[in-house]
């Protein structure tokens, strides 16, 4: 027969046993956990991927749209494909949204666009290569992890989807769009001449006065062609987003070019504002091949732009907007000179440039100092042409 006081002893003994058991299986558990993020943190820590492009292979309209078809089967959960608009002869203006939408939080958007000058291709491609470029890092570095996981990063590879397949800089309709926005339109001073399409039918994309040099048309009014029309309605749609910065690619300056291009500035900016343009400014001419852009002097004249897309979403949405002109004036197309060359090392020219401005993001939006310095891919930016 059993003592009552050995029952007792006995489930004294279970019980530490099975507390035992209990408490060892946590510490597996928590051991698990550990190793599992552990893996992880080395799994987010991998190297950049740089996209596998080749020199020569372009992407013209159609090559464009293919691509992004490519990339939104490829990652559908960070791919959102959609046409913004229409060109003069109908072709859609596609935009790629990327970012985790699995992760549902309240992220900044920022808006990266390019080509609106259809004989600039660099500024397409530039767009193309960032959209790989985050899309095959995701999940694979922190950096980039972090990145689509707080951004909705906007990006329109083909503004002038017409002028790009003709290879012409102006639209369709002989406009130049970079000068068909709703700010300080349509000065003299600033060398644009609003003559829009002459009877419906007739383009005069530009006129050459002996001594006075280029003016370009500007169309008869603001947004009067479908493709700034277009832009700046997915620009208005997504300002409620944390819209944090803008901007748009072109060729062949070689620099980074901050408001106002204009004449006559709508308003006077901000002694934060100007210091956060100069901050940019230093960080490109100290990390970048590209220059920081000044004033532009043409025969001892300071040349003035009216009507562009950069100064019109600043003086709309007052956020950091810029525009990127990527690879050496010696391509310059406004000389003559124009060539496509060279295309990988352009791209890669462009990521460190690409890359401050998403990491400093927070910062930008808020017209604090952009002082986050990006990690890059190793030989990244690559050693200068020439
Ligand atoms: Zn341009």
């Amino acid at each position: 027969m059993v003592k009552p006081l050995s029952q007792l002893k006995l489930l004294f003994l279970i019980s530490i046993l099975f507390i035992g058991t209990f408490t060892g299986c946590v510490e597996e558990e928590q051991k698990k956990g550990l190793e599992k993020q552990l893996t992880t943190e080395i799994e987010l820590d991998q190297p950049f991927i740089l996209p596998d492009w080749k020199d020569g292979e372009y992407h013209d309209y159609y090559g464009t749209m293919q691509t992004l078809n490519e990339l939104n089967e490829k990652y559908p959960n960070l791919v959102y494909v959609h046409s913004i608009g229409e060109s003069v002869l109908g072709k859609d203006i596609w935009c790629i949204r990327i970012t985790n939408e699995g992760n549902d939080v309240i992220k900044s958007s920022c808006i990266i666009d390019g080509c609106i000058h259809g004989n600039e291709w660099e500024g397409g491609e530039a767009c193309l290569y960032l959209a790989e470029y985050l899309l095959i890092n995701f999940g694979n570095n922190a950096t980039i992890s972090h990145i689509l996981n707080t951004t909705e990063v906007y990006i329109v590879p083909l503004l002038n989807p017409d002028g790009r397949q003709n290879d012409k800089r102006w639209n369709e309709n002989g406009i130049d769009l970079n000068r068909n926005f709703d700010v300080d339109f349509g000065r003299l001073r600033g060398r644009c001449l609003r003559i829009g399409k002459l009877f419906g039918r007739i383009k005069i994309p530009y006129i050459n006065f002996p001594r006075r040099g280029f003016y370009t048309n500007c169309g008869r009014r603001p947004f009067s062609e479908p493709e700034t029309k277009a832009v700046s309605d997915l620009i208005k749609r997504i300002d409620h987003q944390d819209f944090s910065f803008y901007l748009s690619c072109h060729t062949a300056a070689h620099n980074i070019i901050s408001p106002w291009g204009v004449f006559k500035p709508p308003f006077e900016m901000t002694q934060q504002e100007k210091s956060l343009f100069d901050h940019v400014m230093s960080w490109v001419d100290e990390n970048t091949e590209y220059e920081p852009g000044g004033e532009f002097i043409w025969r001892g004249k300071k040349v003035y732009m009216s009507g562009t897309a950069v100064d019109w979403c600043f003086q709309e949405f007052r956020i950091p907007c810029f525009t990127f002109e990527i690879l050496s004036t010696d391509y310059e197309p406004w000389l003559g000179k124009g060539k496509h060359d060279h295309l990988v090392h352009w791209m890669k020219t462009t990521l460190p440039v690409f890359m401050y401005f998403l990491v400093n993001i927070d910062n930008l939006r808020q017209w604090k100092a952009p002082d986050i310095q990006p990690t890059l891919p190793e030989g990244i930016p690559p050693p200068p042409l020439h």
